[in-house]
C-alpha cells in the first residue's frame, strides 16, 4: 500500500488509552513509515539508566509533561535521520501547543510538513477502564487489555514473546493526572489542526480491527 506521496507525515491525538499507541504503530506498518513516541522513547531510555532517564523518570512517574526543552530537541533530531526521510506517524507528540509549533517549524524548514492529524476519540470512562487494564510488552511495547484484547497466553505478548507487565504511570492517582494533562494541554491541539484544516475525528470506541478500518478509510490515497 503505497501512497502517492513522498513525504507523509500524519500525527495521532487523543486521550491516555483512546489507542494511539495501537493504532499509530499499525499505521506506520501498512503504510512504511518511521514511528515516533515519545513516551516509548522515554521509557525505553528509564530502562537503560541514561542521563535523560533520569530527568525522565519523575515527570512520567507522576503523569506530568517531560519539559519542552527535553522533548522538544529529543523529537526534532529524530526527524531528520534518514530512516524517516519518508516520512514519520507521530504517537504522543505534540502533546502541548509549543510542541506543535516546533514540529511545524522544524517541517516547514524541510520543506514538508504535516498531512493529516488523526484524532482519536473515546469517552473519559470508557479511557479509565481500558487505563486500568492495560498491559504492555516489555521488548515491543504492544498494549493489550486484561478483559477487552487479552494476550493468547497470559503474560506473554502474542508478537515478540515478551513479558507483559503494568506499566507504572497506570495506577489510578496518575492516570487521573494524566487525563488532567490531557485536557489541560493537549486537548487545545484538536482546535490549533482543525483551524489548520488537518483534523480527521475518528471514532475510537469498539474493537482494535474496528477502529483501525475507519483509520484506513481515512488515509487512503495518502
Ligand atoms: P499515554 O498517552 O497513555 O499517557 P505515553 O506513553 O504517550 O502514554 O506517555 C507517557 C508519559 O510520557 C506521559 O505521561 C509524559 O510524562 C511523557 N511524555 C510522552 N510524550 C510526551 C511529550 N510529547 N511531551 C512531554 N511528555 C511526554
Ligand atoms: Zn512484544
Amino acid at each position: 500500500m503505497k501512497g502517492s506521496s513522498d513525504n507523509r507525515y500524519i500525527v495521532f491525538l487523543g486521550a491516555p488509552g483512546a489507542g494511539k499507541g495501537t493504532q499509530a504503530a499499525g499505521v506506520a506498518q501498512t503504510l512504511g513509515l518511521g514511528y515516533i513516541a515519545t513516551g516509548d522513547m522515554f521509557r525505553q531510555a528509564m530502562e537503560m539508566d541514561t542521563p535523560l532517564a533520569l530527568q525522565a523518570k519523575s515527570y512520567l512517574g507522576k503523569g506530568a509533561l517531560v519539559p519542552d526543552e527535553i522533548t522538544i530537541p529529543m523529537v526534532l533530531e529524530n526527524i531528520s535521520a534518514p530512516k524517516f526521510k519518508g516520512g514519520v506517524v507521530f504517537d504522543g507528540f505534540p502533546r502541548n501547543l509549543k510542541q506543535a509549533e516546533a514540529l511545524d517549524k522544524a517541517l516547514a524548514e524541510q520543506g514538508k510538513a504535516i498531512n493529516k492529524v488523526v484524532y482519536l476519540k473515546v469517552l473519559e470512562a470508557e479511557l479509565l477502564k481500558r487505563l486500568g487494564g492495560r498491559w504492555v510488552c516489555r521488548q515491543c511495547q504492544t498494549p493489550y487489555h486484561a478483559v477487552d484484547s487479552p494476550p493468547k497466553v497470559k503474560g506473554k505478548c502474542d508478537k515478540c514473546g515478551g513479558e507483559l507487565y503494568q506499566r507504572p504511570d497506570d495506577t489510578v492517582e496518575t492516570i487521573k493526572k494524566r487525563l488532567e494533562v490531557y485536557f489541560a494541554e493537549t486537548a487545545s491541539l484538536i482546535d490549533y489542526y482543525a483551524k489548520a484544516g488537518k483534523l480527521y475525528e475518528v471514532d475510537g470506541t469498539g474493537g482494535v480491527d474496528e477502529v483501525g478500518e475507519r483509520i484506513a478509510v481515512l488515509l487512503k490515497g495518502l
